[in-house]
């Protein structure tokens, strides 16, 4: 039995359409919640993957004009997801991502795209949609962010309200011209409202309107209140302090399960780790390096930019070979990051390999082969490869910033005494900082007895959604109208 109801407003959700971090949490969640008596309502913008993915979609509502043309809002699941989606052609039905087209660049109406988002999201938030009467709703970063704007300006029945900020570094700024096509009223165009250094911030608008902000971890929910990090946000993040909190992620265990993962070559687990060397030798054949179990083998998951620390690991690449070490990266962005690792590979085969593109199955098979996982992200508000590289047995050697430092015990010499390190961290984030870190993780390489007791303890954290759900349920609670909350 559920005893309150989330609409969580969200732009992409896994498993109909993911770009990153934000679709994993957007799917995962709301099964989490569960089990502490939540139901989620999740609402998304009716993509082509999304309206062909729809089980069983009945029309709920529609409108006459939505944003300049007709619209349905649609409720359906999905692997046990209960959706909404906005059949809104003329928004959504396109071809490339969800954010830009084939071409790469963003759509010219993403405001009204996303505006449409956040309307319908206050719409259904306040009761408009007959049979559905969310306690809280729950923005996903800024393409979420006005719905608690909308929510405030048009009055009424008010559900509680959450913004959850995934990456500080995008935040939805428009020409201020548009405040009318986007139904903002005038008065809105202010500092206590949605304006945002001269122009509309969607992201601004959440964090100003909701009443209570969360981050994807505590050291970014700090972090982001420091000019260096707050991307000109943390003023006002500042004076939202007392109703901002971090609470890390989990990730999805039956996506991520290393005894059931059929996407990669042999199972494993802390009972049964021996296993794990298959996927190893799989790996290194697959990207074309020696087969040998004996050579240390780092591997990359990442979007490739420079939030993601990637121009750092090119110039890690000589510490790599100097180690006798192996590298393999996956990972998609900017080209000339995807042309510095193509070069790499080809200078030296054998020894580094790289995919360039988008790969569920060879992420599996990296986090299930790599036996550490390189993460030299210069900010990283949670990052999700880390968790499942633990619980793959791959350490995690990652930067010392946001969700990284929260989620990784570094295995320095109290960690090792006390057997507690699940990893490697190193900061400041700089080329010669990874390139020790490298050293440290090839010398604990070189102790199989320690490398397995880290290995073990990495396997078995507890990475699952269960206590962040926990989290959420009671801020959800702290949030929901007087009338609406029961006593966990
Ligand atoms: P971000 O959301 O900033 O990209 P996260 O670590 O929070 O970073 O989440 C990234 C998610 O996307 C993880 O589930 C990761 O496995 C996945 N991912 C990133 N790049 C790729 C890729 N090239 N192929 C497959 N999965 C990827």
């Amino acid at each position: 039995m559920t005893d309150l109801t989330v609409l969580s407003v969200v732009s992409e959700i896994f498993p109909l359409i993911k770009t990153g971090g934000l679709a994993d949490v957007a799917g995962a969640l709301p099964p989490a919640l569960e089990a502490e008596r939540v139901h989620t309502i999740s609402l998304v913008p009716g993509y082509p993957a999304v309206l062909r993915g729809l089980v069983d979609p009945m029309s709920v509502h529609r409108f006459s004009d939505l944003f300049g043309g007709p619209a349905t809002l649609v409720r359906g699941t999905v692997a046990g997801l209960d959706l909404l989606a906005i059949d809104a052609p003329h928004l959504y039905d396109r071809p490339g991502g969800p954010y830009f087209g084939p071409d790469g660049h963003d759509w010219p109406d993403n405001a009204q795209r996303f505006a449409a988002l956040s309307e319908v999201g206050a719409l259904v938030g306040a009761g408009g949609v007959s049979g559905i009467e969310p306690d809280v709703l729950h923005a996903h970063d800024w393409q979420a962010g006005l719905a608690p704007a909308y929510l405030h300006y048009r009055g009424g029945r008010r559900p509680g309200t959450v913004m959850t900020v995934h990456n500080m570094a995008f935040q939805g700024r428009f020409w201020a011209g548009l405040l009318g096509a986007l139904h903002l009223p005038p008065d809105s165009f202010s500092i206590d409202g949605v304006e945002c250094y001269g122009d509309i911030g969607f992201l601004k608008a959440g964090l100003f309107f909701a009443d209570r902000i969360t981050t994807v971890s505590p050291t970014y929910a700090a972090e982001i209140q420091t000019p260096a990090w707050g991307m000109a946000l943390d003023g006002l993040l500042r004076t939202r302090a007392p109703v901002l909190r971090g609470i890390v992620n989990g990730i999805d265990e039956t996506v991520w399960n290393p005894a059931a993962d059929n996407l990669i070559v042999g199972d494993f687990s802390s009972d049964h780790p021996k296993r794990r060397v298959a996927n190893k030798t799989s790996l290194q054949a697959w990207f074309g390096l020696e087969a040998t179990p004996e050579r240390l083998l780092y591997g990359v998951v990442s979007r490739l930019t420079w939030q993601k620390g990637v121009d750092l690991l090119l110039g890690a690449v000589d510490e790599v070979l100097r180690l006798g070490a192996q590298l393999v990266v996956l990972g998609a962005g900017e080209p000339a990051l995807e042309a510095g690792l193509r070069a790499a590979a080809a200078a030296h085969p054998g020894r580094i390999g790289c995919v360039i593109g988008y790969d569920e199955a060879v992420a599996h098979q990296i986090q299930a082969g790599a036996d550490a996982l390189l993460v030299p992200s210069r900010f990283e508000p949670c990052g999700l490869t880390q968790l499942c590289a633990m619980r793959y047995g791959a350490l995690p050697v990652v930067a010392r910033v946001g969700g990284l430092a929260d989620t990784v015990i570094d295995a320095n010499e109290a960690a090792l005494a006390a057997g507690t390190g699940t990893g490697l961290q190193f900061s400041p984030v700089t080329g010669e900082m990874l390139a020790a870190a490298l050293r440290r993780t090839a010398a604990l390489w070189q102790q199989p007895d320690v490398w397995r007791r880290l290995q073990l303890n990495a396997m078995r954290q507890d990475v699952s959604w269960r206590r962040p759900a926990g989290q959420y349920a009671a801020l959800y609670r702290e949030v929901a109208p007087a009338a609406s909350r029961s006593d966990p």
